[in-house]
């Protein structure tokens, strides 16, 4: 059986990845999304296991002694790290898999792992993002002015990716990560040839 495919998603905070990345787990059948482990404090509505496993910095430094992480990176001040073992298990299965991660993190899995799929989330310009930003409400000039130097570092990193997709509008958004997931569902892969030769041998 053929492997399952790894799609990795980045781009600045407010660019709209997570709500992308939830929308495309719904709609797609043989798709599972990662669940991260953070440092950080869930947030109003967040539930532990969910939206990421809350744990101490103890724990998370537990699975980093026990190289536990597929990668791992402090992101604001908190950690965040994608586990090895569910991911691992699910692309064996043939299940493809989101990671939602920063680019520290996707930097990272393409130094551990071939044949992942980097798509990057743009928003529309950076005014935009200041407003989306803005309209979350929680933060303040100082944390702004963080959060916009950290987006255009991020931005730098583009070329590290496979695909862009500007989030101006969120449906069009949404169908182009989809439309990107399934053109690299339907590649042939070396790997893959095979398996789909034998398979059809195999009616003869
Ligand atoms: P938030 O705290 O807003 O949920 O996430 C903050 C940032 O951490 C986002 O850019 C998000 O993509 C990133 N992030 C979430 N999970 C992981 C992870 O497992 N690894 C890495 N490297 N970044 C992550």
């Amino acid at each position: 059986m053929a492997k399952g495919k790894l799609f990795v998603i980045s781009g600045p905070s407010g660019a709209g990845k997570g709500t992308i990345c939830k929308e495309i787990f719904d709609q797609e059948r043989n798709i599972e999304l990662s669940v991260s482990m953070t440092t950080r404090q869930p947030r109003q509505g967040e539930i532990d296991k969910v939206h990421y496993h809350f744990v101490t910095k103890n724990d998370f430094d537990q699975l980093i002694e026990e190289d536990g992480f597929m990668e791992y990176a402090n992101v604001y001040g908190n950690y965040y790290g994608t586990p090895r073992a569910q991911v691992m298990e699910w692309l064996e299965q043939g299940i493809d898999v989101i990671l939602e991660i920063d680019v520290q993190g996707a930097l990272q899995v393409q130094k551990n792992y071939d044949d992942g799929v980097y798509i990057f989330i743009l928003p529309p310009s950076l005014e935009e993002l200041k407003k989306r930003i803005r309209g979350r409400g929680s933060e303040t000039e100082e944390t702004m002015a963080r959060r916009l130097g950290e987006a255009l570092h991020e931005i730098h990193n583009i070329d590290k990716y496979d695909y862009r997709v500007i989030n101006e509008d969120l449906d069009t958004a949404i169908d182009r990560v989809r439309a990107i997931i399934t053109a690299e569902q339907c590649k042939i892969n070396g790997e893959e040839v095979d398996w789909i030769v034998n398979k059809y041998k195999e009616d003869l």
